[in-house]
């Protein structure tokens, strides 16, 4: 409750280096301090918490500003992303809500052009309600960001790969760019789509890697939570200073559910990954031009390679027809018609339709969003039921010759 930085509580749990490869970092979350060696961290269902003095001495006071169970999922998640420090929030539009709280009125953003539709909402509610620009440039060209860079630009932001056209940007040379020219901006990069596992933007040169909780670090859409890490403890401060200020830090009980979910990352994300290369192959092989970085025909393979360990599981493909890709999306029966992804059970959706409709269809249209495009978002399902179900769907539909 104190106004006085940092009065965030500190780290009540070890290091944040890593010691062990991925796969076993996330699983094993550090709770040595627990009074009664609880195996998994117990959920802190408190708003309060008393003090032994009448100064208020305690790490804890008050759940808004701190508690034990977030902090825990904060740690453990500094530990896997690379970070400083790591924050969780209610959702991942609460995070870039925070980000962007960094930015003055008058100074700048520089962003993509196929931004994830709410990021492209709140930085339309900032141009009007805060007199905070954004320019969106092509960041698939590093030097496009060039002309833009000055001395009010305050953030870029990056995703990579984008989401449903699967774009890469290259985080190592716009980092550069930016850092050289703009020694007051930071990179922000919204790592979603690959998850720490994959993709760690703060080794890449990023000084803000977020992410939607929501999709696979809990990865099992039973919750909303957004993460963000900082590679300095500075930047780490004043974030936290803005969800204090503003009240949005995650309840106690879902950041026991996130730090729960987390744990299972490396395993489902291999599971996931490896069935979407093949269901990536499946497609290209019917003839269908499909979006996604693990496939030599992408032309930015080589560059997504060079900074992420995996493509994932997320793919989108073009069928030519709004109506054959209406009739596959109704067609699939394993495959859930659900917004989102990163969750266990496999997703189908028309982009245009559902994710990215606020994105006036000019606007779509000037970004080449194709109208007809599918995407598909792969769960752990046995990979030949996946397959199975997707082919029936795209003989129903006609994409296909009917058996
Ligand atoms: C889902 C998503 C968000 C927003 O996260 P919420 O948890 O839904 O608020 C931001 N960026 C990307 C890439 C997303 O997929």
């Amino acid at each position: 409750m104190t106004d006085i930085l940092p009065a965030s509580p500190t780290a009540s749990v070890a290091s944040t280096t890593r010691k062990y490869r991925f796969a076993t970092e996330v699983v094993t979350v550090d709770n040595s301090d627990d009074p009664h060696n609880a195996a998994s961290v117990p959920i802190y269902q408190t708003a309060t918490f008393k003090q032994k003095t009448a100064t208020g001495s305690g790490e804890y006071d008050y759940s808004r500003s701190g508690n034990p169970t977030r902090t825990h999922v904060e740690n453990h998640l500094a530990k896997i992303m690379g970070a400083e420090r790591a924050l969780v929030v209610t959702s991942g539009m609460g995070a870039l809500d925070v980000i962007t709280r960094l930015v003055s009125a008058g100074e700048e953003i520089i962003a993509g052009d196929d931004l994830y539709g709410g990021t492209n909402r709140l930085l339309t509610f900032l141009a009007k309600s805060q007199n905070v620009k954004t320019h969106h440039i092509d960041t698939t060209k590093s030097d496009s960001i060039l002309p833009y860079l000055s001395d009010k630009t305050r953030l870029v932001l990056l995703e990579s790969p984008t989401n449903p056209l699967i774009k890469i940007s290259d985080i190592p040379t716009i980092s550069k760019y930016v850092h050289e020219r703009c020694p007051n901006a930071l990179v922000v990069v919204d790592n979603t789509m690959m998850s720490p596992y994959l993709q760690r933007p703060l080794e890449l040169g990023a000084d803000i890697s977020y992410h939607s909780g929501t999709k696979y670090l809990s990865g099992h859409h039973d919750l909303m939570a957004g993460v963000i890490g900082s590679k300095t403890a500075a930047v780490g401060d004043e974030l936290y200073y803005v969800i204090n200020a503003t009240g949005c830090g995650l309840s106690p009980f879902d950041s026991w559910l996130l730090l729960r979910g987390v744990k299972t990352l490396a395993v489902r994300m291999d599971k996931q990954q490896a069935s979407c290369i093949r269901i990536a192959n499946y497609l290209e092989d019917q003839g269908f031009k499909v979006h996604f970085p693990g496939l030599r025909s992408h032309p930015q393979h080589d560059l997504h390679a060079s900074m992420a360990s995996g493509p994932g599981a997320v793919l989108s493909f073009e069928t030519g027809d709004t109506g054959i890709s209406e009739r596959i999306v109704e067609g699939a029966k394993l495959w859930s018609i659900s917004v989102s992804f990163g969750c266990v059970n496999s997703l189908i959706s028309m982009p245009c339709r559902m994710s990215h409709a606020s994105i006036p269809a000019h606007v779509r249209a000037e970004r080449s969003l194709p109208e007809d495009l599918i995407r598909l978002c792969v769960g752990i399902e046995d990979v030949e039921d996946l397959l199975e179900d997707l082919e029936q769907a795209l003989h129903i539909s006609g994409a296909l010759p009917s058996k």
